[in-house]
């Protein structure tokens, strides 16, 4: 599964050299010229890392991070800030704790690409694209799960959902942020949806005693557990 990445620039010509220099290492690319374009884009579907110029019309760069870091679902988000020489440094860097890294244009595609890569690694996920709990494995690169080494039929949506639940072990999520994770924002989909599909997951992990792994926390939604 390649990683997306949001790419923010009003400047087409350098829009352009990015996602070229992005598309040609393997990545999914996702543009937008402005601030507000990208966060509906964000609502849409989230990247795994966004590429943020400073200078944009209308919302600028610093506060599209700021906004990002404030909204539970993309505090996490890596953020990479796109300076052009000469803009102070030190106004950025009394914002360092809001950007993973920054690049100065013109910039050397070569580097470009190993500070992207080496921010994503960084960044989480699992080092060999495996989540494993509880007998349960997830391969992302693959969309494959397996049970017990044993090969097993999911939807799209349930691998999702499981995927986003087991990357956050014991972490109780309200359906909502499900919904965002999910399906995205902008998607409208009833809250119940998601007890439906819960429902079918553990259907598909009981024979292997694995239900108990999807609990429902009551009040709120649901966590992943391991069970032994
Ligand atoms: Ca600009």
């Amino acid at each position: 599964m390649p990683k997306s990445i949001l790419v923010v620039e009003d400047e087409q010509e350098i829009r352009e050299l990015l996602v070229f220099t992005l598309l040609r290492d393997g990545y999914e690319v996702v543009e937008a010229e402005t601030a507000e374009v990208a966060l509906e884009k964000i609502d849409n579907s989230l990247p795994d890392l966004i590429l943020v110029d400073w200078m944009l019309p209308g919302m600028d760069g610093i506060d599209l991070a700021k906004r990002l870091r404030r909204d539970e679902l993309t505090a996490d988000l890596p953020i990479v800030m796109l300076t052009a020489r000469g803009e102070e440094a030190d106004k950025l860097q009394s914002f360092a704790g809001g950007i993973d890294d920054y690049i100065t244009k013109p910039f050397s595609p070569r580097e470009l690409l190993a500070r992207l890569k080496a921010l994503l690694r960084r960044s989480g996920g699992p080092k060999n694209n495996l989540i494993e709990a509880s007998g349960i494995c997830l391969d992302l690169n693959s969309y494959r799960i397996t049970i017990n080494g044993n090969e097993i039929q999911i939807s799209p949506t349930e691998y999702k959902l499981l995927e986003v639940l087991m990357r956050n072990p014991d972490r109780a999520f309200e359906r909502s942020q499900l919904l965002d994770r999910v399906w995205g924002r902008q998607v409208f989909v009833e809250e119940r949806t998601v007890d439906v599909h819960m429902l079918r997951l553990r259907k598909i992990l009981k024979p292997y005693g694995l239900d108990a792994t999807l609990q429902t926390v009551r009040g709120i939604g649901y966590r992943f557990t391991s069970v032994s």
